[in-house]
């Protein structure tokens, strides 16, 4: 850990459990050993906040997946994890989750050092999400069942469904919400009896390594989830082509998902890909300007824009167009932007130096292409990577950053006269993966719900999660679900039974 790394913590003062976790050598958690990778190899590990160094952590090889691999075929092929009664798996679900909620503070230190996000939003959604999620799927084991039929065709047959894990899961992951994105592929699939091969972003792998922890500690027998950390081009890659996996189950950008839905299927592996998005909102003129406005921009500068369903794209209905820029810009002018480690953080830093290149260069493009930036988009002179949060206006449906997923504090904005120019406007995209519609008229909303498309719709708010409610999007936003009795439908196969009776 360097100096900046070490005053900066010193300043904000985290825990001691904190500085512990910070101080050993990161290993990967392989069939319940901790381990380097098989060549030594290490990737360094940044603050976002101060651009410091906090550590290394192993670059595994494709030698280290096969171990993972091959101790998750283990348990899933008549090990012990195979063996376990459902009930036994929910309790050790549950007392996963309750190790989760016990180091609750310290996870959240640990993911706003990592990523840079606000320690405030990480423990009242991150982790707290993550606890929530893991407590919903502890719930699945012991109700999953097929069901009984009575065939018409000739004969006399007892015919039946049998539900069975799918097999040993990959979850590859990205950086934006480390820890709960982890938790949504793991809690569903160890739910149906799956075992798990995890690897996290390069850029964020802290809060997964110390999760690890509290998996050996929960019980959960060793192989059955296993963390390789390391490069996306290595491991990721070698999980869409290895035949001991049977499914994958991707979170990340859609060029990347693209190359590994085509590896794994053209493997004839299952897969689940969540991708990237552009999500549109509606404000209509009947809607409430004050509360409207708050709601839109938690929904796109929260986590620091930083999220796949941000409402990057806001169309207001022309006649209360003006008035609601203004109140926009109004709030957006009272987030604080701050360290993440600091509790009234709202807008922290962006996860790395070049993810701060990549926004700073479509707000550049923004201006060239003739948007009006009516509000930041300044790259804060400070250590860290930090950018104030950019609201354009007048924004074409051609222009690049209307288009184009940024992944960053860019809201783009226009106007529109009619529903039938807002669906037009908001549809034209190639993701799908949410919309939001701000109205207070239920027929005009009701009329909108089915013609946007979108996986999630939010009425009067934005990106509002729970486990219980399937989460994934449509078009160039991925398919499959995470989250919801729908999430375990991916991970089961379903057997038919035919006995011949007398
Ligand atoms: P990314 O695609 O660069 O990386 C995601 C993961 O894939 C990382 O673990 C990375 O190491 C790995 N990876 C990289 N190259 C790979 C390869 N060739 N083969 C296999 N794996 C590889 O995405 P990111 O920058 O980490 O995350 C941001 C993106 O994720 C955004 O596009 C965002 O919209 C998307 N996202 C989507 C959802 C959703 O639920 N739809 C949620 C969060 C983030």
């Amino acid at each position: 850990m360097d100096d900046n790394v070490r005053n900066y913590l010193d300043h904000y003062g985290v825990s001691d459990a904190t500085r512990r976790f910070l101080a050993k050598p990161q290993k990967m958690f392989i069939d319940g050993a901790w381990v380097d990778a098989s060549n030594g190899a290490t990737f360094d590990i940044f603050e976002p906040s101060t651009g410091g160094l906090v550590g290394r952590a192993p670059s595994g090889t494709t030698e280290d997946l096969d171990r993972a691999v091959h101790a998750a075929r283990r348990q899933f092929d008549g090990g012990a994890w195979r063996r376990l009664k459902p009930l036994e798996r929910e309790r050790l679900l549950h007392r996963l989750a309750d190790l989760i909620e016990l180091h609750a503070d310290e996870l959240a230190e640990i993911e706003a050092i990592d990523m840079g996000k606000s320690v405030t939003f990480a423990r009242e959604i991150d982790i707290q999400g993550t606890v929530d999620t893991f407590r919903y799927f502890a719930g699945w084991p012991s109700k999953l069942h097929g069901r009984t039929v009575e065939p018409s065709i000739p004969g006399n047959y007892l015919a039946y469904t049998r539900k069975e894990p799918l097999g040993v899961v990959a979850a590859i992951v990205p950086w934006n919400f480390p820890l709960q994105t982890m938790a949504w592929k793991l809690a569903a699939a160890l739910a149906v009896g799956c075992t798990v091969i995890v690897k996290p972003a390069e850029l964020t792998s802290l809060s997964t390594l110390r999760f690890a922890e509290l998996v050996q500690e929960a019980g959960i027998p060793d192989g059955v989830v296993n963390i390789v950390t390391g490069r996306g081009s290595v491991i990721g890659a070698a999980m869409s082509t290895h035949p001991g996996i049977d499914k994958v189950t991707f979170t990340g950008s859609t060029p990347v998902g693209q190359e590994v839905g085509r590896t794994a299927v053209g493997n004839l592996k299952h897969v689940t890909l969540e991708l990237g998005g552009k999500s549109p909102v509606l404000v209509l003129d009947d809607a409430d300007i004050a509360s409207a406005a708050k709601a839109v921009v938690n929904g796109v500068f929260f986590n620091s824009g930083q999220v796949c369903d941000a409402g990057t794209r806001v169309y207001v209905q022309r006649s209360v167009h003006d008035a609601f820029l203004d109140e926009l810009v109004a709030v957006t002018k009272t987030l604080k932007i701050a360290p993440g480690l600091d509790r009234d953080c709202y807008i922290g830093p962006l996860v790395s130096a070049q993810q701060k290149k990549v926004v700073s260069s479509y707000i550049a493009a923004g201006r060239r292409e003739g948007a009006e930036l009516i509000h930041g988009g300044v790259s804060l002179d400070r250590p860290g990577h930090f950018i104030e949060p950019a609201i354009f206006a007048r924004c074409k449906p051609e222009m690049t950053i209307v288009r184009e997923e940024i992944f960053g504090p860019v809201l783009v904005t226009d106007a529109f006269d009619d529903l039938d120019d807002a669906v037009t406007l908001a549809n034209d995209t190639p993701f799908g993966l949410a919309a939001a519609i701000y109205s207070n008229d239920l027929s005009r909303v009701h009329g909108l719900i089915p013609r946007l498309h979108a996986g999630s719709i939010y009425v009067n708010a934005h990106s509002t999660i729970d486990p219980s409610m399937p989460f994934g999007g449509f078009k160039a936003s991925g398919f499959g679900k995470d989250l919801g009795p729908e999430q375990l439908d991916y991970l089961m196969e379903t057997k038919a039974v035919w006995i011949t009776l007398p």
